[in-house]
């Protein structure tokens, strides 16, 4: 794609907006996520690239972002917002920005990059709010110091540029302020869903949808002075495979693999080999999903997971169990089921805990939980559920024998998507779902297990339906054979 650029006398960028690990095998299996799969991530020539959240989980996670990725991408890595505790001394992951001229068209850009106000990274890292680093001295610096000097701005950032959420629009405010005209261009992410914004006249925001399923392709025209929005910037979604990648290059099958290609792709093939992802643990024999048919169905996951896997937690006595169903994170699919395949379907390895509580509050927490009201104010759900798009069935795409995929509405209409798709529909799913393992009706203090990071919300729950529990009372550790164990050894014994 760079050579077919330089050919047309274009200049391509290629950018990451964070998020490297959690959610496959190869990131997952060994003990620092991203152990194996960061030394392939950093063979691709990024020419600006973040941070996401999951990298601020694990102190070792961002122990080994700092190092591995600061030192690939010395000029490129850009952090913002987002601080490494350095032998006592808080620093930037990558740069705070970069001001460079492009190749073929000695474009000036000047590109920043940030996080969302995400607030659970460890103590060895520090993520300050936009709004609040904007006011910092350096930025405002920075903005002055190039007035005068930038063609285009570029944000690469692991946030949403959904107009609902305001970090980004409250930062584009703050641009404007010192580049009233200049084109400025938002990459965004972290909620999973393909998606493009007009902030303004000269300004968009593309997000790249979710795990590699999608590349976002934005072109800007920054010859002309005067064009309209749509005249001057273009976008598609382009699903993730060879297909695409042979059409889009102009390469057919025989010339498309370039040496560096075919390099990393044995790199790939030998870790995933050496890491045994490809072991088999048993067979599934149907589909499963996360939200392509409703909670109840037979074929929902969250169903077989609170019918028959949570039965095979250890432990004795009546009970109820709640998850979160942002624990799961993939579609659970006909065929082998491998080691892989669990840290696609139910990667996070959380341990149970549990509280002893009266029948008649246990039974109500998970209702309590899924009050529309609470919604807004947490995270218990998969990503995608968070800025969720209604669907709008085209006439075009239901007649078509097309295979499903996404169909995407965004500001510039419903054309984005490179590829048709038939649309899959994303029923709602609740906050949390729950297996309730009781004998009667009759009133008595049960356990009440759940995973110890919704702890607060559980609290929540109980403070909401009345129920004291006692000041420092914390719930018990009740077993450390997490979800995804469970789910090994449920589809070993019984394939369902
Ligand atoms: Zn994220």
């Amino acid at each position: 794609m760079r050579e077919l650029a330089k050919k047309q006398n274009q200049d391509l960028l290629l950018i990451d907006s964070g998020d490297k690990i959690d959610g496959s095998g190869i990131s997952d299996i060994s003990k620092i996520h991203g152990q194996y799969s960061t030394p392939i991530f950093v063979k691709q020539n990024y020419d600006i690239l973040t941070i996401g959240n999951h990298e601020l989980y694990l102190l070792e996670s961002s122990i080994q972002e700092f190092k591995a990725v600061q030192e690939y991408f010395p000029d490129n890595y850009i952090t913002s917002n987002v601080e490494f505790n350095n032998n006592g001394t808080f620093v930037p992951f990558g740069s705070k920005f970069k001001y460079f001229e492009t190749e073929i068209k000695k474009t000036r850009i000047l590109a920043f990059g940030f996080l969302f106000d995400f607030k659970r990274f460890n103590s060895g890292t520090k993520v300050t709010p936009i709004k609040e680093e904007i006011e910092k001295q350096w930025f405002k610096d920075t903005l002055k110091q190039y007035q005068g000097k930038v063609d285009l701005i570029v944000i690469a950032g692991h946030t949403p540029i959904d107009h609902n959420w305001p970090e980004f629009y409250h930062l584009h405010k703050h641009l404007r302020k010192y580049y009233p005209n200049t084109i400025i261009q938002y990459f965004g992410g972290h909620s999973h869903i393909r998606d493009f914004s007009i902030f303004d006249k000269n300004s968009t925001g593309i997000q790249s949808g979710r795990y590699c399923e999608t590349v976002g392709w934005v072109s800007i025209d920054l010859n002309k002075k005067d064009l309209e929005t749509k005249e001057r910037f273009s976008r598609s979604y382009i699903d993730f495979n060879l297909n695409s990648f042979h059409k889009h290059s102009k390469k057919d099958i025989k010339n498309f693999d370039s040496e560096k290609g075919i390099e990393v792709t044995k790199l790939v093939a030998k870790t995933r080999k050496d890491l045994k992802l490809n072991t088999q643990i048993g067979t599934v024999h149907s589909n499963y999903y996360v939200d392509y048919v409703p909670i109840d169905h037979p074929k929902n996951i969250f169903n077989l997971i609170t019918n028959q896997v949570l039965n095979d937690l250890p432990g004795s006595g009546e009970r109820i169990i709640i998850i979160n169903t942002g624990s799961i994170r993939y579609d659970l699919y006909k065929g082998p089921y491998t080691i892989d395949s669990q840290y696609i379907v139910s990667p996070f390895e959380n341990k149970w805990v549990n509280l002893t509580v009266p029948k008649s509050i246990a039974t109500k927490v998970a209702e309590k939980l899924n009050e529309a009201s609470y919604i807004s104010t947490t995270r218990l759900k998969p990503p995608h559920h968070y800025l969720k798009k209604e669907i709008v069935y085209s006439d075009e795409a239901k007649d078509k024998k097309l295979s499903k995929g996404y169909v995407t509405h965004d500001d510039f209409g419903s054309n984005g998507d490179d590829t048709p798709h038939k649309p899959v529909i994303n029923f709602d799913i609740p906050n949390v779902v729950q297996s309730v393992q009781l004998n009667n009706e009759i009133e008595s203090f049960i356990d009440l297990v759940f995973y110890d990071f919704i702890t607060p919300n559980i609290k929540w729950a109980l403070k909401e339906l009345n129920y004291e529990i006692q000041e420092g009372e914390n719930p018990t550790n009740y077993s450390e054979i997490f979800l995804g164990k469970l789910l090994n050894n449920y589809i070993a014994e019984k394939s369902p």
